[in-house]
């Protein structure tokens, strides 16, 4: 520690601390308004200035890093006046008005405190006008020039759309490019807002100071982001980010600004039984009724794997515990599952098949200690912004970066290398990659010898995927596969993330292998910056499959054969030993007839399973199908017999376990409307209703939570109390224990070492021909989350209106149609009607599409092929045509 004598006491700060920090901590902070810890000081206002002994002149303290022995003065009369001089000067010009409305925003405050009048002379010259964002106002006048909006939009998202123009006392802040913020390449993240000291740049929709602030954790996708959510009169009005390691003080549009849904007017907050087609209200007491004897009377009559259980990514870690519990106990079945097994289940079959944990390897913290990272099948910027901007920076200062994606995303966009694989061949191309390293000699002899098996024969098997060999089937030139190769060999450590791109293909457990198979070749595992990462899709889908809503695993992926024992011993109960059915056996068994009655908790799996012909036939097969949901999603429109309103993540306490595994409190900040109920108090009253109050009295989530921290050994050591300050990766086995950011550093679970899995590449059955000539990927934009059950009814709505087909300029041109018309594509399956974007983003015979829209239903297109081991739906490769629609 360093001795800083500050104001004549003496002081003691860390290495490295800033002045302005050091003074902070000492109870003697100095004004500003253009430093923000989360962008690099620029000492531009001069407001915070100190004298320092030994030194001529006042030097600004955010510039400034604490030495060993500095006497510092911070508030002197010379440098008060000087303080006040120069906010004189900033408020020359400023609207007195605006002081008056907002005394709580920095700026005004420094103004009231030095007694300095806003000056509210005219404004000469350019002032930037735009009042087209739905989120983000402007207010220009009020611009003081500190350039934070300019700073954080470079640093921190990296979207560089502010900038200063003019020169001298003419200059003026707007978008460097279009006449908009959003023609300027605007996210909405909203960093420019929370930053600006001074209101020119403000929240339009939210109010000026809420009456609560809450600390909870973003609902939407499985970074985790921390935020403070705002209430006034019982609503959420205003979301802002919080410090966190996860998201260092940023959030994406979705977390800043889509809590709208919240409060939307088709929100369902009282039970409802279909009778005769119409939906009826009713008190819970029927509901609940009439759900127990319908279970009782289904399991009687056709035995309990005759009900099948879907937990929910948008429900708590407690809630979904509970969930399976439910199943397992109440029930009597291992008919359990989530929709982890439509995006990551085949990542975390890899993963524990090979190393031994089915998790990310790594922390989001590795993405600036990697020098390079390779992203497979993955557009973090749109799908997981936060950390998709944490990527770019590291890329903008200096880490390469490697790409496959059959797409140019942003980030292929600015890559070193873009693989721009064919669709359904990500298997050949890692392979070939994998073979470039053994041919090149690029692996890390002493990492394979210590730690990997299998080796010998690997390099046998892999002899037939030749870059060269491949190159023409995965449209990847050979070059590139050898280049792609040494970079993440040769500029190590190299970190590895994945998306669905990866896995939701006939081969994704097969494809996240083939990635793994390129760490252990080498050595990047165990180590910092290194590792393989599936980004998790939705905030607690990760959270859903571990607490155990999976057929074939109990909490914390244990065995149903090894673990079952103890967790009877916990639980009191006899459980069910046969594996249970997947999400996709539900369908297919509803459709046979065999599955009688399907819970399903958060979860709109009509409008997002793929092959909508088959869902419509099993869901239609039911005797008794229960939504569990904030609205009456499609699924529960077109095929539900009750519907129990839900608290949404607002309205209720517990945890979320986020992409890199660490476990982080979600906290009520406002009551659910009417009688909606939180997931847990519904599961806990439906089990009383059976009997089962025992082993189901919970009077708090923690309770529950606690109850996880005895069956899952790894996340014992994360109690309620720690998690209120910190949010340590498991495994965490006790209270003491720190937590584990990097797995595997000296063996890969149980085991010393890991085996290569040669892994053979079998074609998916979807390919072009001459009826259906183009390869159609599906995938999710900025603005719009999955099924778009909340962010439709927010006005990101007005951002991306619709699911719109993405077509390479040649296409459009070869088949003579123009960017805007209504097309139909059609595929062996079904077909779909929406608006043609004409773009270079897709290669000529693809195309993107969303699957956001009800009315649109893309999901009427996809295929039912599945993953060969896990059952994953191939969503990314579907043959299809495209003709003209004459109206949409
Ligand atoms: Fe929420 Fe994900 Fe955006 Fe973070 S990146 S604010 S977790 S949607």
């Amino acid at each position: 520690m360093l001795r800083l004598i500050i104001n004549g006491m003496p002081h003691r700060v860390a290495p490295g601390t800033l002045l302005i920090d050091a003074l902070r901590l000492a109870g003697a902070p100095v004004p500003q308004v253009c430093h923000d810890a989360r962008i690099a000081p620029s000492g531009g206002c001069r407001l915070c200035v100190v004298e320092i002994e030994g030194q001529q002149r006042p030097i600004a303290s955010c510039t400034t890093i604490a030495e060993e022995g500095m006497q510092v003065r911070s508030h002197t009369a010379t440098l008060q006046s000087f303080r006040k001089t120069n906010l004189e000067l900033l408020a020359e010009h400023y609207p007195p008005d605006a002081v008056a409305a907002r005394p709580d925003l920095p700026f005004h405050r420094l103004l009231n405190e030095f007694g300095v009048t806003a000056g509210g002379s005219v404004v000469t010259g350019t002032l930037f006008q735009d009042d087209t964002h739905p989120y983000i106002g402007v207010a220009m006048e009020r611009c003081i020039r500190c350039d934070r909006c300019i700073r954080i939009c470079d640093e921190l998202q990296g979207q560089f759309v502010w900038e200063a123009i003019g020169r001298g006392s003419a200059t003026y802040v707007a978008p460097g490019r279009g006449k908009t913020m959003l023609e300027g390449g605007c996210v909405s993240c909203g960093a420019c807002v929370d930053t600006c000291p001074s209101g020119a740049l403000f929240d339009k929709r939210s109010p000026a100071q809420p009456s609560s602030w809450t600390r909870s954790t973003c609902a939407y996708c499985g970074v985790g982001c921390q935020m403070e959510v705002g209430a006034s009169a019982g609503r959420v009005v205003a979301v802002r980010p919080a410090d966190s390691p996860v998201n260092r003080g940023h959030l994406c549009v979705k977390g800043r600004y889509a809590f709208e849904f919240n409060h939307a007017d088709d929100r369902i907050s009282t039970p409802m039984i279909r009778r005769d087609g119409a939906w009826e209200a009713k008190t819970w007491d029927v509901a609940f009724e009439h759900v127990a004897t319908e279970l009782l009377r289904i399991r009687t009559m056709h035995g309990a794997d005759a009900i099948g259980v879907l937990g929910s990514a948008r429900a708590s870690n407690e809630e979904n515990y509970l969930t399976q519990k439910f199943a397992r106990v109440i029930l009597g079945t291992n008919n359990v599952d989530c929709c982890a097994r439509v995006c990551h289940t085949p990542s975390a079959k890899a993963l524990k098949t090979m190393l031994g944990t089915g998790a990310s390897t790594n922390s989001f913290d590795d993405i600036e200690r990697a020098r390079t990272i390779l992203i497979c099948g993955a557009n973090p910027t749109e799908n997981h912004p936060v950390v998709g901007a944490r990527i770019k920076q590291a890329a903008l200062h200096g880490a390469k970066l490697i790409v496959i994606d059959p797409r140019r995303t942003e980030l292929a966009a600015l890559a070193d290398l873009h693989l721009a694989v064919r669709p359904g061949c990500n298997v050949p191309l890692i392979n070939a990659i994998a073979a470039a390293l053994i041919e090149e000699n690029l692996v890390d002899q002493s990492f394979l010898a210590e730690r990997v098996t299998g080796y010998e024969s690997f390099v046998t098997f892999i002899q037939a995927y030749r870059p060269e060999q491949v190159a023409p089937e995965c449209r990847v030139a050979a070059e590139d596969i050898r280049a792609a190769a040494r970079l993440y060999s040769e500029c190590r450590p190299s970190m590895c993330f994945h998306g669905l791109g990866t896995t939701e293909h006939l081969q994704g457990t097969e494809g996240v292998e083939a990635l793994i198979n390129l760490a252990l070749l080498t050595g990047n595992l165990g180590r910092p910056g290194t590792g393989i990462n599936p980004l998790r899709g939705q905030n607690n889908v990760q959270g859903a499959a571990l607490m155990g809503c999976d057929p074939g695993s109990l909490t914390g992926a244990q065995s149903l054969k090894e673990a079952g024992p103890r967790f009877e011993a916990v639980w009191g109960a006899h459980l069910p030993k046969t594996h249970g059915l997947d999400l996709l056996q539900m369908m297919d068994e509803a459709c046979s007839g065999r599955l009688k009655a399907l819970w399903v908790i958060g979860y709109d799996i009509y409008l997002t399973l793929a092959d909508a012909a088959r869902s419509r036939a099993a869901l239609a097969n039911l005797d008794l199908l229960i939504i569990q949901d904030l609205f009456l999603n499609q699924t529960a429109h077109e095929f539900g017999t009750v519907f129990l309103p839900a608290a949404s993540a607002f309205e209720k306490d517990g945890t979320f376990m986020n992409a890199e595994r660490r476990v982080q409190r979600i906290r009520a900040a406002v009551a659910p409307p009417g009688e909606a109920l939180p997931d847990w108090v519904i599961i806990q009253q439906l089990a009383g209703r059976l009997g089962h109050a025992d082993g189901f009295e919970f009077a708090h989530p923690q309770a529950i939570w606690d109850e996880v921290r005895t069956v899952w050994p790894d996340v014992a050591g994360l109690t309620y109390d720690r998690l209120e300050n910190e949010a340590p990766h498991w495994p965490c086995p006790n209270e003491q224990h720190p937590g584990t950011p990097v797995l595997h550093r000296t063996s890969f679970s149980a085991e010393k070492t890991a085996k290569l899995v040669p892994v053979p590449y079998i074609p998916t059955s979807e390919s072009a021909d001459a009826d259906y000539p183009f390869l159609l990927t599906s995938g999710r934009r900025l603005y719009a989350f999955n099924a778009g059950t909340m962010t439709s009814r927010t006005p990101n709505s007005l951002l991306q209106p619709t699911d719109v087909l993405d077509m390479a300029p040649a296409d459009a041109l070869r088949f003579g149609l123009a960017d805007g018309e209504s097309v139909i594509v059609r595929s062996r399956y079904g077909a779909a009607t929406l608006p043609l974007c004409v773009n270079d983003a897709v290669a000529p015979g693809e195309l993107f599409v969303t699957f956001h829209c009800p009315e649109l239903f893309v999901n009427n297109l996809t295929s039912s092929v599945r993953d060969r081991l896990v059952h994953t739906p191939e969503y990314k490769v579907t043959a299809v045509r495209v003709e003209k629609a004459t109206r949409i």
